[in-house]
């Protein structure tokens, strides 16, 4: 018999890692037909990140070998492709995924150890290259391919879970707690520029599976007490199956307690066909929060990165629909979109904070993935796009060993409209809003701030950039550093063995010692109202108490560190479970 390898390495969180998904579907479609199944068998699929050594030494005579490439473990893939070749030189390997180049020329000269790049779905051409390799037919050779057509009907291809291939995987690993991806379609009816999804799919076609299949995955993930499961729909909610789906998940997990989670991207369009789907998991406690996209609200970016957002007014009505129904949303801004300037990027903020009514608000920093718009050259000198390249963000992962290969992402720090002192201002300013407003740090004080002074937030937040309040400086040096290759990702070895984001360590350290932030805050408060309103505090002894009493109740709002057992299980119940979670403790989940 001849040996297939798959691998596709992905990101853990402590103990618990996904399932590989797309290796999973390439095996057990292969395994539909009777020739690959009398000549070929499938080893254990490699999704552990490692060492390459101990990567190679799982090998044993390949003949296929093929990688599911991402932006986590691309760097890795590639070392390991190549010292296959070099100790089976006669093995024939297969790069697909979505960091897999469709422009293939130069990644070939670059990577000659890798014979073939499959683009797109790749469950088809997969099998029909083991079929031809024994057939003696030529093999396609250092190009790129890709499926012709999309299906319609995604129930083609057979599912991972149902068909068996996890069995033994999840047996072999008993250690480990495995989460779930599926997916009920394919494909995304939109272009924005910075992802890869609508350059795929030119057609704007959406390929569905059908009902009986999405029971049977869910019945599978159920069963195995599977915990988190991940949908990767591109637009949760936006078709009518969705609603049937979510209801297949809730009986499920009213059935037997499993999945606990399902996480999800919501449709773009804000329809009430996504509100249903939301109510419906929202209840069963399944995924609690929704997402409601806005990314910029700057017209021209909005223009040039291809996406058009739902009107400010509809987005009101849709929060106060959601705020009725007690489900909390979050809403995503993008820094360092082509167009933005520092004062738009503020306006952004400032008209998101109007219209988030009070719910989370994530600012992403704007990142390169291959073979999307934002990757070319043309539309990367049209904006004059300046990016570095720095440690991936891997944002509650499991830090990495130091003899792990590291991975990298391209970020935009700068455009014609933005320079990196402006991205600079901004990230610092985006980790102060997160901060005070999403986690509630000083949420109720700004309000006051706002309504009592006619101020806006966004002139209070900027003050706080030029302010010496702790945590300040330290968004401004990791934005500075960011600039210049280092990572955005706080290792902080106290709070446990993962990564957080700099407005999450900021938080942490705040309870950690609320008394002295608060008596700072307080201080900084004053110097506002100085500056601003020309108001003493110490000449008005109304206004200072109203203050120092909102400084001190938000205080004793927050969680004590003394009432977890570590500081690592204070670390991973307020963040891990509290920010976009539904799980446990839910602490700062308002
Ligand atoms: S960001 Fe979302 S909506 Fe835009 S192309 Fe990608 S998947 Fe589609």
């Amino acid at each position: 018999m001849r040996q297939v390898y798959l691998n596709e390495y992905n990101m853990p969180t402590d103990n618990t890692v996904y399932l590989p998904y797309s290796s999973g579907l390439l095996q057990i479609y292969a395994q539909q037909s009777d020739v690959v199944n009398d000549n070929y068998e499938f080893k254990p699929i490699l999704f552990q990140r490692d060492t390459v050594k101990n990567i190679i030494d799982q090998y044993d005579n390949p003949d296929v070998v093929g990688f599911s490439i991402s932006i986590w473990n691309y760097r890795l893939s590639l070392e390991v492709g190549k010292q296959l070749k070099k100790k089976f030189p006669n093995s024939y390997i297969i790069f697909g995924g979505p960091s897999a180049p469709l422009e293939s020329q130069e990644f070939f000269q670059e990577h000659p150890y890798v014979d073939l790049i499959i683009y797109k779905e790749g469950e088809r051409l997969f099998k029909d290259i083991l079929v031809n390799r024994l057939n003696g037919g030529k093999l396609p050779y250092h190009t790129t391919i890709s499926c012709k057509d999309s299906p319609k009907d995604l129930d083609i291809f057979p599912s991972p879970y149902t068909g068996g291939v996890y069995t033994k995987l999840i047996k072999d690993n008993s250690q480990i707690k495995f989460k779930a991806i599926i997916e009920t379609n394919r494909g995304c009816p939109f272009k924005c520029a910075y992802c890869f999804w609508g350059v795929t799919n030119i057609k704007k076609k959406i390929g569905f599976h059908s009902d009986e299949y999405i029971r049977g995955d869910a019945e599978w993930i159920s069963q195995n007490k599977i915990e988190y499961i991940f949908c990767a729909d591109a637009n949760f909610g936006m078709y009518k199956n969705d609603v049937r789906t979510a209801q297949t998940y809730v009986d499920i997990k009213n059935k037997n307690g499993y999945p606990e989670k399902f996480r999800v991207c919501y449709g773009k369009n804000a329809t009430n066909n996504i509100f249903q789907t939301a109510s419906i998991l929202s209840r069963a406690d399944l995924a609690k929060n929704i997402s409601l996209s806005v990314q910029t609200t700057t017209d021209n970016v909005l223009q040039n990165i291809g996406r058009k957002n739902i009107r400010s007014e509809t987005f009101e009505k849709l929060q106060k629909q959601y705020t009725q129904a007690n489900i909390p949303t979050y809403t995503e801004i993008i820094l360092g979109l082509p167009g933005e300037t520092y004062d738009s990027y503020l306006i952004t903020l400032q008209q998101i904070i109007n219209m988030v009514q009070g719910n989370h608000i994530f600012v992403y920093h704007c990142v390169v993935l291959p073979n999307t718009k934002l990757a070319s050259k043309n539309y990367q000198n049209q904006h004059k796009i300046q990016t570095i390249l720095a440690p991936l963000a891997e944002v509650h992962g499991t830090i990495r060993d130091y003899n792990l290969i590291q991975e990298f992402e391209e970020v935009v720090i700068g455009t014609n409209t933005m320079p990196p002192k402006d991205w600079i201002k901004c990230a610092t300013i985006s980790w102060i809003v997160q901060l005070f407003h999403s986690f509630k740090v000083g949420y109720d004080i700004v309000e006051w701030l706002v309504k009592t002074f006619n101020v806006k937030h966004i002139d209070f937040y900027e003050f706080l950039y030029n302010s010496d309040l702790p945590q300040i400086d330290n968004f401004k040096n990791i934005a500075r550093n960011v600039t210049m290759g280092h990572p955005r990702c706080q290792k902080i070895l106290n709070y446990g063995n993962i990564y957080y984001d700099p407005e999450e360590v900021a938080f942490l350290d705040i309870i950690y010692d609320k008394y002295y932030f608060y008596n700072c805050l307080y201080d900084v408060i004053k110097s506002f109202l100085k500056i601003s309103q020309n108001i003493n505090i110490l000449d008005n002894i109304e206004c200072g108490c109203l203050i120092k009493g909102l400084c001190n109740q938000t205080r004793d709002s927050l969680p004590n560190v003394d009432d977890f057992d570590s500081l690592q299980e204070f670390a991973t119940q307020t963040i891990l479970y509290g920010r976009k979670s539904t799980k446990k403790k839910e602490i700062n989940d308002k």
